[in-house]
């Protein structure tokens, strides 16, 4: 048979199959935990074989990167960087593109806690992408708009995890020319449904409706992922029991299967260019902006150009490849020992059972969290 197989571990949620079907057969939806999964209706699938072509996860064989240099890059508007996760490496490339009337593909954040990717050639709208949100981007609405804006000829600068942009290169294989693709170090992804548990959760605690929400706001400085909710009543909250989601991120407790096992985790990119935070900077550089730094990956040559049209607006500095190295993971995350028990308890029990049993809620974690921080605080000093 033609069509894709529907193994979650094997199927990134990315919606490239569902774009490229001619007779509607493949839907994107929630799968039971939440994750987004294609579902295909057997009376429409012709067996073209379209879906499985398309489908980048499951194709062997080495990137085809032919330049490879690293730098770091500190954003100079004080503002820009103030806004930006890491040192504003998006604002700077996504300018460029903005400037030449092309348009920008990246990952909103709606007054509803959904996540998904939208496209746009407004600056103010751009901005409102700003910030990691760690939570899967729905993609399946973005096909269309990315072909018609490239078969216009314009310029489109597509950002998201490896795996989408693998996606989107696999899509738009032929009309590559005018598409510029930036991918990030990538952790892994939890769900949307998560996520806005999350949010309910916290407004039960605080007993307050919740209009937005920073995964990492940087009031408490860059590096801290300490989560802040913001309320319809103009306070904001960043207490502790914020951490829980992060929590269960960074304990790869809550990711999507295919996660598991990544094949993009390597120094070969499925992108022009890859940007991340630059962790471990103060080890190759005596100064830093501690602010933030981003670390920028060029991998073609079409990349190094972008990269190159930004020099004027940020503090870049090449770095050889084998010092950042380190930063480079050659393996996907594991599944911790716990993870099916906490999938389990959150089919029976819901997520506030998750708060409850797998988040460290003790004196002990909380101070540990704070000495580690003071620490962090007088390196710098
Ligand atoms: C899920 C996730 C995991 C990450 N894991 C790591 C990691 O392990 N190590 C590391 O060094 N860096 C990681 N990053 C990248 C890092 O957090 C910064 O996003 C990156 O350094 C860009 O910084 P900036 O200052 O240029 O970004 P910003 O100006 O804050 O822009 C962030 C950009 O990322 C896009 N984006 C945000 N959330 C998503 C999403 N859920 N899906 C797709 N696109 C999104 C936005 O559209 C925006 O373009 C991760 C980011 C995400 C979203």
């Amino acid at each position: 048979m033609n069509r894709i197989e529907l193994d979650s571990n094997y199927c990134c949620g990315c919606s490239a199959c569902a774009n490229v079907c001619a007779n509607g057969a493949i839907t994107i939806k929630e799968g039971e935990r939440g994750f987004l999964l294609p579902f295909i209706d057997e009376d429409k699938c012709v067996g073209c074989g379209l879906c499985k072509k398309v489908c980048d996860f499951k194709k062997v064989g080495q990137m085809d990167n032919n330049t490879l240099h690293a730098y770091s890059l500190v954003h100079s508007d004080e503002d820009t960087l103030k806004n930006s996760t890491s040192g504003g490496a998006f604002t700077a490339l996504s300018d460029v593109v903005l400037k030449f009337g092309g348009k920008i593909v990246g990952a909103l954040m709606e007054d509803d806690f959904s996540i998904h990717h939208v496209i746009t050639d407004d600056s103010f709208l751009r901005n409102k992408m700003r910030g990691s949100k760690y939570v899967q981007s729905d993609m399946s609405d973005i096909y269309t708009s990315i072909k018609d804006t490239l078969n216009s000829g314009c310029k489109v600068l597509f950002i998201g995890t490896p795996c989408q942009c693998a996606a989107v290169k696999s899509f738009f294989a032929l009309k590559s020319e005018n598409l510029y693709v930036v991918d990030f170090l990538c952790h892994g992804v939890p769900n949307n449904k998560m996520f806005k548990e999350h949010i309910n959760f916290l407004e039960e605690q605080y007993g307050k409706k919740i209009v937005g929400f920073s995964f990492r706001d940087k009031r408490y400085g860059w590096g801290s992922y300490n989560s802040i909710n913001f309320n319809a009543d103009g306070t904001i909250d960043a207490r502790w029991i914020n951490r829980a989601y992060c929590n269960f991120f960074l304990a790869n407790l809550s990711l999507r299967d295919s996660c598991y096992n990544c094949k993009y985790r390597s120094l070969y990119r499925p992108s022009d260019i890859t940007i991340a935070d630059f962790w471990g900077i103060e080890k190759l550089a005596k100064k830093y902006n501690h602010a933030g730094v981003s670390m920028v990956l060029t991998h073609s040559d079409k990349g190094e150009e972008l990269l190159n049209q930004v020099k004027s607006q940020c503090e870049i500095v090449e770095y050889p490849l084998d010092r950042v190295v380190y930063r480079m993971n050659d393996k996907p995350v594991t599944r911790p020992n716990r993870y099916a028990a906490f999938w389990d308890i959150y089919k029976v029990e819901g997520y506030s059972a998750l708060v409850k049993k797998f988040f460290d809620n003790s004196f002990k974690s909380r101070a540990r969290h704070e000495i580690r921080k003071i620490a962090k605080l007088l390196r710098l000093c």
